[in-house]
Formats: structure tokens, C-alpha cells, sequence
């Protein structure tokens, strides 16, 4: 046992050596020592085992006051990546990540999800485009995340819920056809992941995603929170009107008949963004479909703001078009809000690209770097 709590202690020592590297992006062995109070030994015996996994490298040194110059440490980000999908009714996007969640490589196509094995084979094909054309070193891929729309087991594997991708059996469907392990994910969950990765400041977080179907994710500590069921930030079926408007789930009233991106885009022929551009010019239509919009998407942020008290983020498709809105949002936050705010924990998105794909590649590199 005591052998073993050692060993506990050495890869913990490891880790955070490398945690420190990666915080930093360039750091001396001495300032290492210094933070993470080890002995300079313990520091270079560390330093010596992730330069051999190729992990870290010598970058350029440090000025120093006298002596010899400090040389500098930084992370070989592109030593590990990831390849992420985000599978959604009628595309597929993908994307390759590396250690820093940075995207190397990223496609979107159109493709009608069928649960049948032309489906697959395009899928895979899709993925070997990834990694050619993103000219991926295929030993340093450690996993696909697969994002997908619905209520996903913590074993990444079984799929209980999913109305809008109908599939169940996604995870035993692909056997065979992808050459690398991999991991299924709720595309909101996997979104807000992936804010979160992006913005270091904050701890807690709800994650809106505003797309053609409202989906939503807590994070709390840096971490995703799944709840008892695995059905915490399903916000899109929050009943927001008591017998109001059919949602897909076959209840009335949910957020999602009244806030998914549809609700706007379906004035304009499926258009968001002309959407966006004739709000913009003043359109009537437009500006009254918008504020009935924000008059529910105010009360579903209020209602979890007196839940959780922490920032709310707006993601999704309409949340990549709310920078200039957000304080007219911000506005009626306000006025509904039973406790003093400024309405600034109502936030567009930092992170506005593919962010399900990219959380969903995240997925394998955050497991990778817990475990270093
Ligand atoms: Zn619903």
C-alpha cells in the first residue's frame, strides 16, 4: 500500500509539474521548484520524464540579474490532439484539437444522420479527411469525441434519450468503422466544455446553447456537472409558459418552442444571419419577433440565475450573434431580477466556432493531461 501511495505521489508531482508548464507557457526548472515548493532534483527528475514523452521542450532562456541564464520550459502542444465531431440532424462538423484546445483542422459537410452504414462509412471518411488534410500525425491522436444532440450514459457509450438524432445504438453502430477509441457526448455539455476551456476566468458557469434545439450545460469547479440522471442543463424543456406552445418532447410549454434559433430564422427562410442583418436595419417584423424572443429568453436566464448565481452564457447559433445585443438582454435581465445585478453575468460566447466538435475533442485531451 505504501509503495503504491508513493507512486501516487510521483505522478501527482509530475502532473502538476506539467500543469505549471502548460499555465505559463514559458517557465524556468528554478521558478517550477519555487511554485510548486519541490526540490530542484524533483523538478529535473520530472522535467527528464516529459521531455523523453515528448511532452515539454527547451524554449530560448530567461534574462537573469547575474550568473548563468534560466532556460526556458514550454509545452509541446501539438504532442497529443484529438479529432472532435459534432453530429447534428443534417451535418457533421469536424475538427482537430491539440494539448492548448486549439483547432488545427476543421470541416463542416452536409449530411442527413441515418442510422445505416452509408452513414458510417461517409463518417469515416470524414474522419481520414481530417486527419490527411489537417496533416495529423496519426500516433499523436489520442480519441474522436463524438458530439451528438441527446441524454448520454457516463460511460460515453449508452444513449437514452435522443429525439432529434434518432439513435440509441450510435456507439455499437460505429464499431469497426473508426480507427481510434472514442466517446459519445452531449453537444451542448461538450459546448459548454469547451467555453469553459476558452475562459479561464471563470469557475461556474451555465452554458445556454441557442441553436435548432435549446440545450444547456452547468459547470461548477471547473468541472461539467451531470446531475442524478445525467439530465442536468436541460434548460431547453424548463417550462417556461404552463401550457404553452407543443415542444418536440411532447410537453407543452418548454424554453425550446419559444428560444430555439428556428423561432427567428423561420422568418427568414431558414436564414439566421439575414435575420440578424434586417434586425439590424430596423425591420419591424423582425424587432417584434426579437423582443418577444428576448422576453423568454430573460425569464429562463432569471430563473437560473436564482438557481445557480453564477455567469450565464449565451452559446449556440443566435448566441454567436448576441454581442451586439447583449445589453438590451442585459436590460431586461434587470428589470426582472429580484436581487441588485448589473446584468453582466449575462455573457455572449467567447468561444464561437464549432464549439461542440472542439469540446468533444476536448473530451480525450482533458482525460489525457488529468492522467500525465
Ligand atoms: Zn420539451
Amino acid at each position: 500500500m505504501k509503495r503504491a501511495s508513493t507512486m501516487e505521489v510521483k505522478r501527482q508531482n509530475r502532473n502538476n509539474v506539467y500543469r505549471i508548464i502548460y499555465q505559463k507557457g514559458k517557465i524556468s526548472k528554478q521558478e517550477i521548484a519555487n511554485k510548486l515548493n519541490l526540490s530542484l532534483p524533483t523538478v529535473a527528475q520530472n522535467l527528464t520524464e516529459l521531455f523523453e514523452k515528448g511532452l515539454i521542450y527547451e524554449n530560448g532562456s530567461f534574462d537573469s540579474t547575474g550568473g548563468r541564464k534560466a532556460k526556458g520550459i514550454s509545452c509541446n502542444m501539438d504532442a497529443k490532439t484529438a479529432i472532435g465531431l459534432d453530429i447534428t440532424r443534417n451535418h457533421i462538423s469536424g475538427v482537430l484539437v491539440n494539448l492548448l484546445g486549439e483547432v488545427l483542422y476543421s470541416i463542416r459537410t452536409r449530411l442527413h444522420f441515418e442510422d445505416n452504414r452509408k452513414y458510417y462509412e461517409e463518417l469515416r471518411s470524414l474522419v481520414d479527411r481530417i486527419i490527411e488534410e489537417g496533416r495529423a500525425d496519426p500516433y499523436t491522436i489520442l480519441g474522436i469525441g463524438i458530439s451528438m444532440p441527446g441524454i448520454i450514459g457516463a460511460d460515453h457509450k449508452t444513449i437514452t434519450y435522443a429525439p432529434v438524432v434518432e439513435t440509441t445504438t450510435l456507439f455499437e453502430d460505429l464499431k469497426g468503422y473508426l480507427p481510434y477509441p472514442y466517446a459519445i457526448i452531449n453537444d451542448a455539455k461538450a459546448g459548454g466544455f469547451a467555453e469553459l476551456w476558452h475562459s479561464p476566468h471563470a469557475e461556474n458557469m451555465v452554458y445556454l446553447s441557442l441553436s435548432n434545439s435549446v440545450g444547456g450545460a452547468v459547470l461548477m469547479n471547473n468541472e461539467l456537472y451531470y446531475g442524478d440522471q445525467r439530465l442536468s442543463g436541460e434548460i431547453g424543456h424548463m417550462t417556461l409558459e404552463i401550457d404553452g406552445k407543443p415542444c418536440y418532447c411532447g410537453k407543452k410549454g418548454c424554453m425550446d418552442p419559444y428560444c430555439n434559433a428556428q423561432v427567428l430564422s423561420r422568418r427568414t427562410g431558414g436564414d439566421l444571419k439575414k435575420f440578424f442583418e434586417l434586425l439590424d436595419k430596423g425591420d419591424k417584423d423582425c424587432r417584434q419577433e426579437w423582443e418577444t424572443y428576448l422576453k423568454y429568453l430573460s425569464v429562463a436566464i432569471n430563473n437560473l440565475r436564482n438557481c445557480l448565481d453564477c455567469e450565464v452564457i449565451l452559446g449556440g447559433y443566435v448566441g454567436s450573434y448576441m454581442d451586439s445585443h447583449i445589453d438590451e438582454l442585459r436590460q431586461m435581465v434587470i428589470k426582472r431580477s429580484t436581487f441588485t445585478t448589473d446584468g453582466k453575468f449575462v455573457q455572449s460566447c467567447a468561444f464561437k466556432f464549432e464549439s461542440s466538435a472542439v469540446g468533444a475533442g476536448l473530451y480525450y485531451i482533458d482525460e489525457y493531461i488529468k492522467c500525465i
